[in-house]
């Protein structure tokens, strides 16, 4: 009796009732909710990456400056050591270059004459004391302060052409472009800008330069060691620009 009593007075518990909602709001609610540590995650990771591509970026630059500033230049030219005399050879009369480059730019020529193309050698190696009357005589000549006169000439002791190099190239059949800016408009020009790098040379101060005006004359010769080294400070600003 007393067991049925028992049995009557246990209160019926309804069944619980699993309530699908057809709501795909909540659906996303919920999936946003158990992916919100992984979203976390990947903005911070995010923000992360971001801060630290600026620290980077403000580092390089920051390093960049500090190479600028101790490069030793002057006006915006490097320093060049001059060369020893026994490493010069003559490859014309009155044009001296370093005997590692007088091979290639021999050859070079040799082969622009085979496209009917005729580079004439305008400058090769200069002492510092022919650089020195260049820079001086040229700028009282033309009433030109040192700052004004560096955009078209080195100082003495700043000029590629005194490693021996260096190398200015006119067309023979256009010599009214000597040392112009029109001398990008020549032949000779158009064949070295698609040659030249076959024979190791390089145009030194191109229309993106940022200190020196554009030569489109101005050659130089990176095809051994010692020449890679002698511009690799200018190599690095190059490169700098592209940061
Ligand atoms: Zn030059």
């Amino acid at each position: 009796m007393e067991k049925e009593k028992e049995k009557k007075t246990i209160f019926d518990i309804p069944v619980a009732q699993r309530i699908y909602f057809e709501n795909s709001n909540l659906n996303l609610f919920r999936k946003l909710f158990f992916l919100s540590p992984v979203i976390l995650f990947l903005i911070s990771l995010f923000g992360l990456m971001i801060t630290n591509e600026l620290k980077v970026f403000s580092f390089k630059n920051r390093a960049n400056l500090l190479i600028e500033k101790n490069d030793g230049s002057i006006l915006g030219h490097l320093p060049y050591e001059e060369i020893s005399e026994n490493k010069l050879v003559d490859i014309e009369p009155h044009i001296k270059v370093h005997i590692d480059m007088s091979e290639s730019l021999l050859k070079m020529r040799e082969d622009a004459e085979k496209d009917n193309v005729y580079l004439v050698f305008l400058s090769g190696y200069r002492s510092q004391k022919l650089q020195k009357d260049i820079f001086y005589s040229l700028k009282s000549m033309r009433n030109q302060i040192a700052a004004d006169r560096a955009r078209v000439s080195a100082p003495p002791g700043y000029s590629e052409h005194s490693t021996g190099f260096a190398i200015d190239f006119g067309d023979a059949t256009k010599r009214e472009t000597d040392f112009e800016v029109e001398f990008e408009n020549t032949d000779a020009f158009r064949w070295l800008i698609k040659n030249a790098a076959k024979y190791h040379f390089r145009l030194s101060f191109t229309k993106n330069s940022k200190y020196v005006d554009y030569e489109p004359w101005h050659w130089r010769y990176e095809g051994s060691i010692e020449a890679l080294k002698i511009f690799e400070p200018s190599n690095r600003r190059i490169r700098n620009y592209k940061n």
